[in-house]
């Protein structure tokens, strides 16, 4: 069952995704070779907390930490660690938090010092799928229509999209119905209206699209070892033009930082 939002409901998962876009620039700001993920993980939760609102994932079906950091060939779900970063690698940071009783929810892969060309097309290409998905979540349209702009657009660069994990609606829940599949056919799928807000999150692989399951039962990898991208918004269905409740503003503000302290 889709769970439609009045305004006041839209609001609170506006001020839960900006807190989520606000702990993604935290994380941007360390994002460099060297760096652990337990230590970026350690940013967000204090940052979140700090801010009034608490970790969606940690304790999320026993998930132990507050970000899922997914390097290089995991397309999501990764557990933090202590390895340190180096340049060359990308990681997917996804993170969630629940405030005022609303969740919101966003996702940022990020590249650390130089990656290879065609690792940095995936990351472009991947980031501008969510946009293509987003254009196409107007009031009037169909669910289909989001995850056919989303697939058409990454099979066009050559890369594949990863079929067994999905979007999703989010409100009081931070997975609700409907799922958000970044794969389908145009004119498919649920009537998509205003009150409607789901989470866009296309995960895209260089290589094959298939996955295989981790031993620490969380962790998703590519089967063929290549890198996965994976951006994610948490959205509002509207007329004409998508309400995008996260943002990705911090964390690009917080690369163009990090930029000219390198120079
Ligand atoms: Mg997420
Ligand atoms: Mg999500």
């Amino acid at each position: 069952m889709i769970f439609y939002k009045t305004e006041e409901e839209i609001e609170k998962i506006r001020e839960s995704s900006l807190l989520v876009a606000l702990t993604l620039g935290e994380v941007a700001k360390h994002i460099r070779p060297g760096v652990t993920s337990l230590e970026l993980d350690k940013i967000a939760e204090e940052f979140i907390r700090d801010n009034g609102g608490a970790p969606a994932f940690k304790g999320h079906n026993g998930f132990p930490n507050t970000l899922c950091v997914s390097p290089n060939a995991q397309v999501v779900h990764g557990i933090p660690s202590n390895r340190p970063y180096e340049s060359g690698e990308i990681v997917s940071v996804d993170c969630g938090v629940l405030k005022n009783g609303f969740y919101g929810d966003s996702a940022y892969t990020f590249a650390i010092g130089e990656v290879k060309p065609e690792v940095q097309k995936l990351l472009d290409v991947t980031k501008e799928s969510l946009y293509r998905g987003i254009e196409a979540a107007v009031e009037g349209r169909r669910l289909g229509d989001v995850s056919f702009a989303i697939q058409e657009y990454c099979e066009s660069h050559g890369f594949s999209v990863v079929r067994e994990l999905v979007g999703h609606g989010i409100g009081k829940n931070l997975h609700e119905a409907p799922e958000v599949p970044n794969y389908g056919k145009r004119g498919s799928g649920p009537k998509l209206r205003e009150g409607l807000v789901i989470a866009i999150e296309p995960m895209i692989n260089l290589g094959k699209r298939n996955i295989v399951h981790g031993k620490d039962g969380w962790t998703i990898t590519t089967s063929d070892g290549l890198p996965s991208a994976h951006f994610e918004h948490t959205i509002a269905v509207r007329k004409g033009k998508a309400d995008i409740l996260s943002s990705f503003k911090f964390v690009e503000n917080a690369l163009e930082e990090n930029k000219l302290k390198t120079v």
